[in-house]
């Protein structure tokens, strides 16, 4: 018998040798957490985005919660996401006390777009609308300048959603620019689990070019605690009667978290950051490849399009099925993939149709999510992928749509 071929799932991570040669000796130094690598990954990371400061953190959800915290967003606030995304997206906004406004989507794309955060902003009331949160959905960038201008008329502050978009690109006008640099937002908030671009197993990374919001996370970050004898305010608990800090004094100033990222996983980080772009021209040459495959398949399935200013980094190669002339479920479908060895995944169920905010607002329509709820599928793309891969997925998507 024929062996059969090896499982593809829709994403995961590719690890080197050199990634695990890396880790085994940040395992041997000094250092497993709060060492040296901590602020080489910073820095590296800070270089390879364009952006001043970048401030490391024990995974996504937690790069937006810091994010939000450095900003005082606190109950009484509105913060806005959409509703196409992870549930964290929103939910650092209730870590805080603050309330959601879910702004809808493009229907095909996903994104946010001027349009539907026009809508959302109405919906917004007599409250303040402190922050809003655009993700860059699959690695393809929303429209920055625009949702900005929307939000500084606000006086909300703009904080990119960035975890798909590790290496995402964006062309404005003609100046070329990386999501991250914080030409049009205040933060960008990214994550490095195994499926995104790069990983350290469990990381995040908040970049911004804000000197004072870069300080304020790094605390928050390490339970707002300081050992800077400049920056402390008790001298009866910190200082000598001389006046010199004590040495073993600490302050801690405001109420933080332990969102520190291991030495250990930044020595990944690093690794995994220098091979960044080589992972990207993979995903591009697949995607390729998938394109050149799928138009005879339409218009029952249409690949996703990036818009035109934004070069992704392509997190995800999502598919819109129509599944209603199809006449098969989406489950039927995942379940006939996985059995010719296709894994897939869907990118996402409507944050707003969670039970947990259905309770809190309410049945809200938003038709874009809905839409593209009811269509999408991601197929699979990582860096470990080889083009007859692709051939092979094109191949069982033709058989199982066709057949
Ligand atoms: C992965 C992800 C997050 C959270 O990142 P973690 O590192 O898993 O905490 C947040 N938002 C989006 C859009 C994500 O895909």
């Amino acid at each position: 018998m024929a062996e059969a071929p090896r499982f593809l799932p829709y994403g995961r991570q590719v690890i080197e040798d050199d990634d695990i040669a890396a880790v085994v000796e940040a395992l041997t130094s000094d250092f497993l957490t709060t060492g040296p690598r901590v602020e080489a990954f910073e820095q590296a990371f800070a270089e390879k985005v364009g952006a001043r400061h970048a401030v490391a953190c024990s995974n996504g959800t937690a790069a937006l919660h810091l994010a939000l915290m450095a900003l005082d967003v606190g109950p009484g606030d509105v913060v806005i996401a959409p509703a196409i995304t992870f549930a964290a997206t929103a939910n650092c906004a209730r870590y805080q006390g603050a309330e959601v406004v879910f702004a809808d989507v493009d229907p095909d794309t996903g994104l946010m777009t001027p349009e539907t955060l026009e809508a959302a902003i109405a919906r917004v009331g007599g409250r303040r609308l402190k922050a809003v949160l655009p993700v860059h959905l699959g690695g393809h960038a929303v429209d920055l300048p625009a949702l900005k201008r929307l939000a500084d008329a606000e006086g909300a502050v703009l904080v990119e959603d960035a975890c798909h978009a590790v290496g995402s690109q964006m062309t404005f006008g003609n100046v070329a620019e990386r999501v991250g640099d914080g030409r049009h937002s205040s933060m960008a908030c990214f994550s490095f689990h195994p499926v995104k671009t790069m990983t350290t197993a469990e990381g995040g990374m908040v970049t911004t070019n804000d000197p004072m919001l870069a300080r304020r996370m790094s605390l928050l970050r390490s339970h707002g605690i300081t050992r800077e004898s400049a920056d402390f305010t008790a001298p009866e608990l910190s200082l000598d009667p001389s006046g010199a800090a004590n040495p073993w004094s600490y302050e801690m100033q405001q109420l933080g978290f332990n969102y520190r990222l291991p030495d250990l996983l930044c020595a990944l980080g690093l690794s995994q950051l220098a091979k960044l772009d080589r992972f990207i021209e993979t995903r591009r040459a697949l995607t390729t490849r998938y394109w050149e495959l799928l138009p005879p398949l339409a218009p029952m399935v249409r690949a996703v399009s990036s818009p035109p200013y934004s070069n992704s980094a392509l997190h995800l190669f999502v598919v819109l099925i129509d599944f209603a002339a199809l006449g098969r479920t989406r489950k039927q479908v995942m379940d006939d993939l996985r059995a010719r060895g296709v894994g897939t995944q869907v990118h996402y169920i409507p944050v707003h149709r969670q039970p947990y905010y259905v309770e809190r607002y309410g049945a809200l329509e938003l038709p874009g999510a809905d839409a593209h709820y009811a269509r999408c599928l991601s197929l699979p793309l990582f860096a470990g992928m080889e083009m007859g891969d692709v051939d092979r997925v094109v191949e069982a998507v033709r058989r199982v749509v066709r057949d």
